[in-house]
């Protein structure tokens, strides 16, 4: 990591989470009010159905609130789809785009992916911008190719690095308790990186990357530590306060 560029832990709630899971993100704001505010950014994305209560519960203590998607329009005859500007209004800050899950099962390309990033930008939200390779292609020595095909197509020219965060999650990785090295993690950030410099200029080099997939706290510092690795986007183990707080605190 970058002393310019501030942590940033990230939980990826997916379709986990009821009214009752309020407690659990209630001891995460009441953490990070402590120390943890000076060195690490904290987003927690809800499902959308407690977007509204936690956004109310984090009030001036600093966590971000963000949704897992969002419609490329503003408003309109989407049925079942939700807005950046309805996620800005719910008390927002951020939106996931492009998470593997959204690709996979509702096969959301790289210029819907884009389209989604423009309206988080639009609407005032910082989007996290999800890339990765498949286990078949990375088998067949595609990684770098299909992540830089990704992030070409799927970050906005409008991107800064106040406004963009991109999350590497290669598909193998997640929810399988499998990661990559430490050395193969830096080598993908860093190809990451070079690519985001020579689109964006100091833009670029000031954007965080997070790697995503199996973090958890005992693999958290390690992980964290590799070259151009700004923070980590947490799925399963975003879900209980306390290994979601010790992975914060992995990244101080
Ligand atoms: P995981 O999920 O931490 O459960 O592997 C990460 C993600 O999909 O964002």
């Amino acid at each position: 990591s970058n002393a310019a560029r501030k942590p940033l832990i990230a939980g990826n709630w997916k379709m986990n989470g009821l009214g009752a899971s309020a407690p659990e993100f209630v001891r995460i704001v009441g953490a990070y009010q402590g120390s943890l505010k000076n060195v690490v950014d904290i987003m927690v994305f809800p499902p959308a159905t407690l977007l509204t209560s936690f956004a109310t519960s984090t009030r001036g203590a600093g966590v971000i609130v963000g949704a897992q998607d969002c419609h490329p329009a503003p408003s309109g005859a989407h049925t079942g789809d939700i807005s950046a500007e309805m996620i800005a209004d719910a008390g927002g800050k951020a939106v996931i785009v492009g998470h593997s899950e959204r690709r996979a099962e509702h096969g959301e390309t790289d210029a819907i992916v884009r389209a989604k990033a423009e309206a988080a930008l639009r609407a005032g939200l910082v989007a996290v911008i999800c890339v990765g390779e498949t286990e078949e292609d990375r088998d067949a020595g595609k990684a770098f190719e299909v992540v830089e095909r990704q992030l070409e197509g799927s970050v906005p020219n409008a991107a800064r690095a106040k406004t963009v965060v991109v999350a590497y999650e290669p598909v193998w990785a997640i929810g399988t308790g499998v990661t990559p090295t430490v050395e193969e993690v830096a080598e993908m950030h860093g190809r990451i990186r070079r690519a985001l410099q020579a689109r964006f200029g100091a833009e670029g080099e000031g954007m965080r990357i997070l790697y995503g997939g199996s973090v958890k706290p005992d693999n958290a510092a390690e992980l964290l530590r590799a070259g151009n690795v700004d923070g980590a986007l947490v799925g399963g183990a975003s879900l209980k306060a306390d290994d979601f707080l010790a992975i914060a605190q992995a990244a101080r």
